[in-house]
C-alpha cells in the first residue's frame, strides 16, 4: 500500500515538554487518518524543528518510491524561512491540513500554555505564505480533522496523489499512429511526458498480429468461457467471437511484456488482423486499462489515470465518444457511443455479444458488446493540446436511461443531458475546444478533476449548473 507522509512543523525554542506533546498529538492524528482512509498508509514522521530536519524529511519523501504525497500541519508556529530549502526539493503532492488537535476551545481552563501549544491558526498562516510565495501547487483543507467532510477531502487528495504517482510511470502503446487528418486527438507527446509522466510510444500492429497467431487452444477456451459467463452470446458466428478473444489474450500478453497501462489503435492500420478489435478492447477497458481509438493517446492515458483515481470507489469510468443528439426542445439528449469500443462498465443490463459488418476499414464483421447505458450523475472530461499548454474541459452531465429501444443500432450506447442545459453546456464545450472523445466517470466529480488540474498545473474549464453564456474561452 502506498503512503502519505504526515509532517508536523514546529521549532526548537518551545522546550522538551511542549515538543513531546506536539509529537504525541500528531501521532494520534496520523494514526486516525491512516485508519479512516484505508486506501493509503498515513505514516507519521518525527516533528521537524529546524531547517536541517525539514530538508531531511522532504528529501526522504522525495526519494521514497512508496510515498505518493505529504500532509503538512503546523501544530505550533514554525518560522517559514526554515522551510524554503526543503520545499525546493520536495517533488511529491502536498496537502496542507489546517486543523487542530482539539476540536473545541476549553473556555474554562484555557491559559497561555494551551494557546501557545495549539496555535495552527498562527503557524499554518506562516506556512501558507511561504507555499504561496514559492508557487507550491498544493491542496489546502481547513477544519477539524475528525469531521466527516474534512476526512472526505483528505480521502480525495489521497486518491489524486495515488493517481499522479501512477501517471508518472504510465507507459502508453500506440498501435499505428493518429487517424489521418484528425486534429484534436493529436498532441505533444514529449510535453505529455514532462508534465504527466506519460511515456507514449509507437508499436507496429504486426507485433500484435504475431502474438495473436500464437494463442493456444486452452487460452482461447478459457477466454471464451469468461465471455460466456459475463455476457449473453447473441450470435451464431462463434469464429468471429474467438477472433476477438485471441486479440484480447494477445493484447494482455503484450501489455505485460512491455509494462503498458494504456493503448490506442486505428482502423487505418490493422495489417495482420481480420477484424477491428471491438469486444477485446471493451473487455480490457473494464479492467481499467486506458484506451483511445484513432490514435488518441491523450484520452487513453487520461482514462487510465482517472480509473486509478476512482480506485475502489463505486461507479464506472471509461472512454466514450460524442456521436448524435435528440434535439427535442427542452429535453435535449446526447447519444454517445463509438464504432465498437464502449466499456461494459456503463451497461445497464447484461451486455450481448453480437457480430455485425463495419462500414469502414474494409475488414471482416467484428464481434462487439451491445447494451444500453446506465443512469446517474457523472462528469465528462476531455484533454486538448492548445499548442502552448494542455487544457482540461470537465462537464457535469446526467446519464439517463435510453428513452426508447434502438433495435437497429448495433453498438453499445450511453445517453446524457449536459448541465446547465443543452444550449449553454454544449455551446460552452464547443467554445472551449472540447474534443469528441472524453472520459466519462460516475465515480469522480469536478472536485477530483480540479485537484488533478491544480497539482499538475493544467488549465481547467468547468461546465456545470452555474455556467452561463456568453462563455469566454
Ligand atoms: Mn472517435
Amino acid at each position: 500500500m502506498k503512503k502519505l507522509y504526515f509532517i508536523t512543523g514546529s521549532q526548537d525554542l518551545y522546550g522538551e515538554e511542549t515538543l513531546a506533546r506536539v509529537a504525541e498529538d500528531s501521532r494520534v492524528m496520523a494514526e486516525f487518518l491512516s485508519d479512516k482512509l484505508g486506501s493509503v498508509i498515513v505514516e507519521w514522521q518525527p516533528t521537524v524543528r529546524n531547517s536541517e530536519e525539514i530538508y531531511d524529511v522532504c528529501l526522504k519523501a522525495t526519494a521514497d518510491g512508496e510515498c505518493v504525497g505529504v500532509i503538512a500541519w503546523m501544530h505550533t508556529f514554525s518560522p517559514a524561512k526554515m522551510w524554503i530549502r526543503g520545499l525546493k526539493i520536495l517533488n511529491k503532492p502536498m496537502l496542507h491540513l489546517h486543523t487542530q488537535a482539539n476540536e473545541r476551545l476549553p473556555y474554562k481552563t484555557i491559559d497561555m500554555d494551551f494557546m501557545n501549544l495549539n496555535q495552527s491558526a498562527h503557524g499554518d498562516r506562516e506556512f501558507g505564505f511561504i507555499c504561496a510565495r514559492m508557487g507550491i501547487k498544493r491542496e489546502v483543507v481547513a477544519g477539524y480533522y475528525r469531521h466527516a467532510d474534512i476526512l472526505e477531502r483528505i480521502r480525495k487528495f489521497a486518491d489524486v496523489a495515488v493517481a499522479l504517482d501512477f501517471s508518472h510511470t504510465l507507459r502508453v502503446a500506440m498501435f499505428g499512429n493518429n487517424m489521418r487528418d484528425v486534429a484534436v486527438t493529436d498532441g505533444d507527446r514529449v510535453e505529455s511526458e514532462i508534465r504527466y509522466g506519460w511515456n507514449v510510444n509507437y508499436y507496429g500492429i504486426g507485433d500484435l498480429a504475431e502474438l495473436v497467431e500464437s494463442v493456444s487452444k486452452s487460452e482461447l477456451a478459457a477466454k471464451m468461457s469468461e465471455y460466456n459467463s459475463a455476457y449473453e452470446m447473441n450470435t451464431s458466428d462463434i469464429k468471429a467471437v474467438e477472433e476477438q478473444a485471441k486479440y484480447e489474450i494477445a493484447l494482455n500478453k503484450f501489455f505485460e511484456r512491455e509494462r503498458i497501462g494504456a493503448f490506442t489503435d486505428t482502423f487505418q492500420d490493422l495489417h495482420g488482423l481480420r477484424q477491428l478489435p471491438g469486444l477485446a478492447v471493451q473487455n480490457i477497458m473494464a479492467d481499467g486499462v486506458g484506451f483511445g481509438p484513432e490514435g488518441d493517446y491523450k484520452t487513453s492515458a487520461l482514462m487510465a489515470v482517472l480509473c486509478k483515481m476512482a480506485g475502489t470507489r463505486r461507479g464506472a469510468t471509461a472512454f466514450i465518444e460524442d456521436y448524435t443528439y435528440d434535439l427535442g426542445l427542452g429535453g435535449e439528449l446526447e447519444l454517445a457511443a463509438h464504432m465498437l469500443e464502449v466499456s461494459p462498465v456503463f451497461a445497464a443490463d447484461k451486455p450481448k455479444i453480437e457480430v455485425h459488418p463495419l462500414g469502414i476499414g474494409g475488414k471482416e464483421p467484428p464481434a462487439r458488446l451491445v447494451f444500453d447505458g446506465m443512469g446517474g450523475d457523472a462528469i465528462a472530461v476531455s484533454m486538448v493540446d492548445m499548442g502552448d499548454r494542455f487544457r482540461l474541459i470537465c462537464a457535469e452531465i446526467e446519464l439517463v436511461p435510453t428513452p426508447e429501444a434502438m433495435p437497429e443500432l448495433p453498438v453499445a450506447r450511453l445517453m446524457w443531458k449536459i448541465k446547465p442545459d443543452f444550449a449553454t453546456g454544449a455551446a460552452a464545450w464547443i467554445n472551449a475546444g472540447g474534443a469528441h472523445h472524453a472520459v466519462v466517470s460516475t465515480a469522480l466529480d469536478v472536485s477530483d478533476i480540479r485537484l488533478f488540474a491544480k497539482l499538475t498545473d493544467t488549465e481547467l474549464i468547468v461546465i456545470d449548473k452555474n455556467t452561463s453564456l456568453p462563455f469566454g474561452a
